[in-house]
């Protein structure tokens, strides 16, 4: 039932569901719960020496029979992404577990090799941290249970064949990819600070260099546990599992949407069900997928077969020195040490790559503190509009242009001292995204200095005046803003070389001379 229109077809569509959610979610208050895997970006698996980039391999041609499940192939730990784990616990303030130990968490699946996982189970690596996250301007602090270490699981596809029959498929090659589970608290109350957790969360781990944290190819994806209780209630109610969420906005949707239903459920005197269901993304809507095993059936053991793990304070003590500016810190260093608007240092800071380009193109050569946070806040203003254009355009990264940071510095000192500028800047920013060459040549080669020669100019202003007599009527007839058409004219007649300041003068001067 639609909480807005009392029809039973409603709730489908994305609007439709921001109405109901904003109107129904009064009485409500929502929790979640998220846990993220993510892939570690280790050169090899987690038990074996396979490779881990197995995006662009052929089927079933990344293995070996450890990651096969073969019998008796012998498993061994990969220390690399023992320590990635621990480094992220160091980053989310949490605690690293001196000892710790794998188990096998049996359950029967296709994609499960061996039928169990190689997973942690009563001492996770690290447990009890936090992550603040921004929400509108808020500062919040949400739980870090735990955070343990794992192995990805086969892929499967589910096709059908010309008859109509269902068969299914499976790629061994993720099959022991270190994957790296972080569950949160249920402290998160709404879906835009699920989001935010998320987006926080993905660039710590980005700039650890511990995971891409690409949801799309699925190296970074997300379980959303989600419950309602009435508004002021403490207790935790029934929750249910969303999966098969791949984008930000498909988690952001699937919890507006299973708000709203279990809200229904509750105002129909019915009972919400412990249950996983599935996101349906064309659809809008979770479907129910099974009802909730308990951890007694997975019947977790010790893993025989692999030592447990010593994580001695010297150790965490060198991981922790590894440990890079996490970007809160950077995004408020910005701030102080640029004089840059925390939007602005927000978006510079998202990415490890953004910030680090940003920070090379303002170097840190200039004597004077003043002089860095000009020229600084000139970089981050051209970054910000007309670069990320360029980039967004060619859908390339930060550093896959032939702009370089040094290019970018040469051109904003150009633009400061007003060798270039307006159109004629742009133009050259463009030509040195294209071609990589100098924003000097570029500038000489156009023929794009500005123009300073006064007979030059004069000979332009006069051309507009003849060829644009309405103009020139209106504004001799009190409309003045017919000025500014005219001085378009101007600039397009110089292609942007012109200094409009000049041009304005000129052509006042002129007009004012045929008045009367
Ligand atoms: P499971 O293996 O059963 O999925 P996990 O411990 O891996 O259990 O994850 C439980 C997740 O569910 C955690 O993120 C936790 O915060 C969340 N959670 C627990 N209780 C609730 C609840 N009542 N409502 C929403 N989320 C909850
Ligand atoms: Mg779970
Ligand atoms: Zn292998």
């Amino acid at each position: 039932m639609c909480i807005r229109d009392s029809v039973s077809t409603c709730t489908k569509t994305l609007e439709c569901n921001s109405i109901n959610y904003m109107t129904s979610t009064k009485k409500y208050e929502t929790v979640i719960g998220l846990e993220v895997h993510a892939q570690l970006l280790t050169e090899s698996k987690m038990f074996c020496s396979c490779p881990t980039d197995y995006l662009d391999a052929r089927p079933n041609s990344v293995v070996c029979p450890v990651c096969l499940g073969l019998p008796g192939a012998m498993p061994s730990i990969n220390k690399k992404a023992v320590e990635f784990v621990v480094m992220t616990g160091i980053a989310l303030n949490s605690e690293i577990a001196g000892t710790t130990q794998f188990h096998r968490k049996n359950y029967p699946y296709p994609d499960l090799m061996k039928g169990y996982q190689i997973s942690q189970y009563d001492i996770p690596i690290a447990s009890n941290g936090w992550l603040d996250i921004d929400v509108e301007g808020n500062l919040k602090r949400i739980g870090i249970t735990r955070i343990h270490l794992e192995e990805d699981v086969a892929k499967l596809s589910h096709r059908q064949d010309i008859k109509g029959q269902d068969y299914s498929l499976v790629d061994v090659n993720r099959s022991g990819v270190p994957l790296m589970e972080t569950v949160s608290e249920p402290d998160i109350r709404s879906p835009e600070e699920a989001r935010q957790y998320l987006v926080h969360l993905r660039a710590i781990l980005q700039y650890l260099g511990v995971s891409t944290g690409n949801m799309e190819d699925g190296s970074f994806r997300c379980d959303a546990n989600i419950s309602i209780r009435p508004e002021g209630s403490e207790e935790f109610f029934t929750r249910v599992e969303i999966k098969n969420m791949n984008s930000l906005r498909a988690v952001y949707r699937a919890l507006e949407y299973e708000t709203i239903r279990q809200i229904e459920v509750v105002e129909n005197g019915e009972r919400v069900i412990q249950e996983t269901r599935g996101w349906s993304e064309e659809r809008g809507i979770t479907v129910s997928q099974r009802t909730k095993e308990n951890a007694h059936d997975y019947r977790y053991f010790p893993e025989p077969d692999l030592p447990p793990i010593a994580i001695d304070l010297s150790w965490q003590e060198t991981v922790k020195a590894a440990v890079p500016e996490l970007p809160t810190a950077k995004r408020n260093r910005f701030m102080s040490q640029y004089g840059l608007l925390e939007y602005d240092a927000n978006i510079l800071t998202n990415s490890r790559l953004t910030a680090q380009f940003y920070e090379e193109a303002v170097g840190q050569d200039d004597g004077e503190s003043g002089q860095v946070t000009l020229k600084a806040k000139a970089i981050a203003n051209w970054m910000l509009g007309d670069f990320f254009g360029l980039l967004n355009g060619a859908g390339i990264g930060m550093y896959d242009s032939k702009l370089t940071p040094k290019l970018l510095r040469e051109f904003t000192d150009m633009v400061e001292v007003g060798t270039i500028r307006g159109p004629a800047a742009k133009t050259v920013l463009e030509q040195m995204f294209e071609t990589g060459n100098k924003p000097s040549q570029i500038a000489n080669e156009q023929g794009l200095p500005q123009i300073e020669d006064d007979g030059l100019l004069e000979s332009a202003v006069e051309k507009v005046i003849d060829d644009n007599p309405q103009a020139v009527q209106d504004y001799l007839g009190g409309k003045e803003t017919a000025i500014r058409f005219l001085l378009g004219q101007v600039m397009k007649e110089t292609r942007g070389r012109a200094n409009p300041g000049s041009v304005t003068e000129l052509l006042i001067n002129h007009l004012q001379g045929m008045e009367g």
